[in-house]
């Protein structure tokens, strides 16, 4: 890509539209070392991450600051992908730099046996971000066509019927006030194993491995076929997938601050007016 736009040219893509998945979207034909939408190198990304995490960072108390003003909007912001596909460095890089007082992160485990007396659904709910508040979702109610999918945690009859029910469910909060962004965090199998390799030669990464990783390993192509349904059945007019290619850590950390932004900027929230006279509360600040 150039950096520079010819005359005439079509204005470059945002990384919405470089990354949106759309019905001829195939999983295992995109390149996962690719940088959509950019046409930077890792230092590049370096360099704008910071002005990016700024901007979020405002438009994220913006988006508060009209809650408090009697705004109900919010951002759900989706995260899923294979074990070591970097979920914990979107946390910590991404959904890090902004306010903790405006985010509400939720991380998805293993369901309880409280959440697995309920339908899928339930433990969702109680995690939606409230107005003003972005949600941030480490895993997410896609697990339960993944996982519960691949390893027929539940007969097929009732898995299959949850893709419309995702796609009703997620109708119905960005009807509410809710911006949708889901990410499929796409690494390649290859790429699995060198992060794995990497985990178990370092004492300090221990802690992230889990021998388990190594069994889903051997279901790769089943999550894949999987992940191809999620983005067939669920990549809706109002809550789309984006593909981050993320064998590059660097650029699935921009892409992600990328997507953030561009989601935010359209919704363009305002800062309330007051709810006092200003002119008059400053007399009386001169005053004391
Ligand atoms: P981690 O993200 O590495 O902490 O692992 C969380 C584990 O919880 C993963 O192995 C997920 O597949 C699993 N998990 C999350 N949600 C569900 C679910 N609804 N049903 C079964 N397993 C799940
Ligand atoms: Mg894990």
């Amino acid at each position: 890509m150039q950096t520079t736009v010819p005359k005439g040219a079509p204005v470059p893509q945002t990384f919405g539209e470089a990354l949106r998945a759309g019905p001829t979207t195939r999983v295992d034909e995109i390149d996962t070392r690719g940088t959509p939408g950019f046409d930077g190198d890792k230092a590049a990304a370096a360099e704008l991450m910071p002005e990016l995490a700024d901007v979020v960072s405002e438009l994220q108390e913006r988006l508060y600051a009209e809650s408090k003003g009697g705004g109900q909007r919010s951002v759900l912001l989706v995260i899923q992908g294979m074990d070591t596909s970097g979920k914990g460095g979107i946390m910590r890089h991404v959904v890090g730099a902004m306010d903790p007082q405006g985010v509400a992160l939720t991380s998805f485990k293993v369901p309880s046996d409280e959440e697995r007396r309920h339908p899928f659904l339930w433990r969702i709910r109680r995690a939606l971000p409230r107005p003003g508040e972005i949600g941030v979702f480490d895993r997410s109610h896609y697990e339960d066509v993944l996982v519960v999918r691949v390893h027929d945690l539940v007969p097929r009859s009732q898995w299959s019927r949850r893709y419309g029910q995702i796609a009703t469910f997620e109708r119905g909060l960005v009807e509410s006030g809710t911006t949708v962004v889901k990410v499929m965090l796409h690494i390649s199998k290859d790429e699995q194993r060198a992060r794995l390799a990497e985990r178990l030669a370092r004492p300090d990464k221990h802690w992230k491995y889990n021998p388990g990783d190594i069994d889903e390993r051997e279901h790769w192509d089943e999550y894949m076929e999987a992940y191809q349904s999620v983005l067939e059945r669920t990549s809706t007019e109002s809550a789309p997938w984006y593909v981050v290619p993320a064998d590059r850590k660097w650029y699935a950390r921009l892409a992600v601050m990328q997507l953030l932004k561009e989601h935010l900027e359209a919704m363009d929230p305002r800062w309330p007016a007051a709810d006092f006279d200003v002119e008059v509360e400053q007399e009386r600040l001169e005053h004391t």
